[in-house]
């Protein structure tokens, strides 16, 4: 079979087996359409049903989460658990507490999760789980119940050499906590079954700013290729979490200046440079929405809609919030107003048509795959010294996230010129986290 006629039916067969799966379905596209030419190259990979595979996971767990709130009342949530691909190591991926969470997200999340950590050069697999739970407003003793009750049916999943998830949206310190003290309750075993644990029994320093670091690190590396840096460009970050706060500071200490954040209620705005000490102080610390900013600095603005935040005029564009954020129109504005480039912190917030824009724009486009690798990186670091048993400084585990995400972007880099693609970042990087992948499977036999 020719690779365009191989394309055309896996991905048939992805909506047909997963109705309704839309985020699922559009993450799909996008790796198949940058496959055909090295199916061509590879027919041993269309023999062997390799991306036949691929798109189907090895396995799916989904699982009620029942649990009590502080006012007595029961109630329950759907968790899951997709064990996408272990060709490379353990299952690897985090969990997602949000309201928008369905079967869909997480497939969606757990596929892209497989290439990304084949990009890091690490060991993992790829997997992702989540519930749709929503931790906002709740207490304290509330989300400990949940992730108590999640965490006694996770735990017959997972494990330090089969499945290790770390945090997402809405799975911070806090919760990761409150999971990994219930599964040492269960198992009785002190044992690296998560990643994004406190520094006092067994975190990493750097995983906590590692995604919004290793983002600003890739994206000074293609600066550096286009004889550009952060110094004295003005940048405009959306979401206001984890991802979002270190990826401002990173910026800021290359010299940078952030103009402008976002929840999912509206965008702030400071022509002086965000104060990221009251966006930690509103966001890490009480739980706020970043309108609050406002009672801080006078003189910045606050706008409605947190769409508006690509409306802002700036340099380089960081999109840290979530999925499909950024569409056609935004990436319209961004490229009118003289955006050179654009890094995806998040996981897939342009939509296809908004990536089409930025190609087309010769605006520079890091996908997330690539540019948000600095997390699950960290993670895997935290996996070795949990092994070991030994922490690394600082410097050490910053500077090997600095390593691989300037090998990441070495190798997507090159990948998208061996293709023929240069420049094309989307490419690059699903051709290169394939490829490993795809030779891992080949070798490991129908499994
Ligand atoms: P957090 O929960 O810490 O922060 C999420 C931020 O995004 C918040 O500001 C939130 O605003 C905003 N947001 C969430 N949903 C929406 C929405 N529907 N519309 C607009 N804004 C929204 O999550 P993270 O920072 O950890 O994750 C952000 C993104 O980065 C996600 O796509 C995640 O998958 C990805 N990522 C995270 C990694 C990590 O290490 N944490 C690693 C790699 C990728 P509000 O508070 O109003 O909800």
């Amino acid at each position: 079979m020719k690779a365009n006629a191989v394309v055309q039916s896996v991905y048939e067969q992805v909506l047909k087996r997963n109705p309704g799966e839309a985020e699922f379905h559009q993450a799909v596209k996008e790796v198949l359409e940058c496959l055909e030419p090295v199916l061509e190259k590879h027919p041993e990979y269309v023999k062997a049903k390799i991306v036949d595979r691929l798109v189907e996971p090895e396995r799916q767990i989904i699982f009620r989460i029942p649990w009590q709130d502080d006012k007595g009342e029961f109630q329950v949530n759907r968790g899951f658990r997709i064990q996408f691909n272990s060709a490379l190591g353990p299952y690897k991926g985090g969990i997602r507490l949000h309201p928008s969470v369905y079967i869909g997200i997480i497939k969606f999340l757990g596929f892209e999760q497989i290439l990304k950590n084949s990009l890091t050069g690490l060991m993992m697999g790829g997997g992702k789980g989540g519930s749709d739970f929503d931790p906002k407003g709740k207490s304290d003793g509330e989300v400990m119940r949940f992730c108590q009750s999640f965490m006694t049916e996770l735990c017959k999943h997972i494990g330090p050499d089969t499945d290790v998830p770390a945090g997402d949206i809405g799975v911070g310190g806090r919760e990761v906590g409150f999971m990994f003290g219930q599964y040492k309750r269960i198992r009785n075993e002190f044992t690296g079954i998560l990643t994004g644990k406190g520094l006092e029994w067994g975190g990493s320093l750097v995983r906590t700013e590692a995604t919004g670091y290793g983002l600003v690190y890739i994206m000074a590396e293609a600066l550096k290729d286009m004889g550009k840096s952060f110094k004295g460009m003005t940048v405009t970050v959306s979401g206001s979490g984890n991802v979002a706060i270190y990826a401002v500071e990173k910026v800021q200490q290359l010299g940078g200046k952030v103009v402008a954040m976002s929840d999912s209620n509206g965008y702030i705005y400071d022509a002086d440079g965000i104060n990221l000490d009251t966006v930690k102080k509103l966001k890490e610390v009480e739980r706020k929405r970043i309108k609050e900013y406002l009672s801080y600095h006078k003189k910045a603005k606050y706008t409605e809609g947190c769409a508006g935040i690509w409306n802002v005029k700036c340099d380089i564009s960081l999109p840290c919030a979530t999925q499909n954020e950024l569409d056609e129109a935004g990436a319209k504005a961004l490229a009118k107003n003289g955006c050179i480039a654009v890094g995806e912190g998040a996981n897939m917030p342009c939509t296809p048509e908004a990536a089409d824009v930025f190609l087309h724009n010769k605006v520079l486009f890091l996908p997330g795959k690539a540019a948000n690798a600095g997390g699950v990186a960290v993670s895997g670091l935290e996996m070795a010294q949990n092994s070991q048993r030994i922490p690394w400084t600082f410097e050490k585990a910053d500077a090997e996230l600095k390593i691989i995400m300037t090998t990441i972007y070495k190798n997507a880099s090159e990948a998208a010129k061996e293709y023929g693609q240069p420049g094309n970042f989307i490419v690059g990087a699903n051709i290169a986290g394939f490829v490993k992948v795809a030779k891992a499977m080949l070798a490991q036999g129908l499994v």
